[in-house]
């Protein structure tokens, strides 16, 4: 695992939303705003530019590069909490929506523990979401089925990754959210028969 490409811990978002998407940004680093993901932009920003510091025996970090080469992950923290008479770390991430019906949030977060559990060598036991939409903070435990899960997410993100090949698109409601729409061209994309054709005529003659 050392010698592989590190996950960015977005890819797992992105992957989850759209397997294209994923591969737009993350293989072929394209990447367009719209004004869903600028409002996200801006405050993760709010978040990640805080000052660090402590109060009532809790430190906060804001803003936290992590790298865990074992894992194969690499991302960034919005706020890292240090409870210290507990020595409990604690990861937040800060949401622009509301929560999901879909358990993606949460596998985001849980990656982000395992790359602290990696780093620091400690165990994470939960972590919290805030959403900007309800303002409210979520706490999240880390249990097995949720570990699992990411892990499993992790795998199937590396493999498109080592892949190296955009997949076609996949249209559907979640294609009118996507900043890439104009991009990716899903309906051209999709309808559009021409590359299946050559390939098929290839595959045919080499047989
Ligand atoms: S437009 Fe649709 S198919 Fe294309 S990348 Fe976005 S979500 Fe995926």
């Amino acid at each position: 695992m050392l010698e592989a490409r590190l996950v960015n811990i977005s890819a797992l978002q992105h992957f989850a939303f759209c397997q294209r998407q994923c591969a737009l940004i993350h293989l072929e680093q394209v990447w367009q705003e719209n004004y869903l993901t600028a409002h996200g932009r801006q405050l993760h920003e709010r978040v990640d530019n805080g000052e660090p510091e402590t109060r009532k025996g809790v430190r906060f970090e804001r803003g936290v590069v992590v790298s865990a080469p074992q894992l194969g992950l690499t991302g960034k923290l919005d706020l890292l909490e240090h409870h210290k008479a507990s020595n409990q770390f604690i990861p937040v991430e800060y949401k622009r929506g509301k929560p999901k019906t879909n358990d993606i949030d949460q596998v985001q977060l849980c990656a982000q523990a395992l790359c602290i559990e990696e780093m620091l060598n400690v165990e994470v036991k939960q972590g919290a979401l805030w959403y900007w939409q309800t303002r409210k903070r979520i706490e999240i435990e880390f249990d097995q089925s949720l570990r699992a899960q990411t892990h499993a997410l992790i795998t199937q993100v590396q493999k498109l990754f080592k892949l190296g090949k955009t997949p076609s698109p996949t249209t559907g409601k979640h294609c009118k959210a996507c900043s890439l729409i104009d991009i990716c061209q899903p309906n051209l994309t999709e309808h559009d028969g021409s590359n299946r054709y050559i390939a098929e005529l290839f595959n045919m003659e080499a047989e």
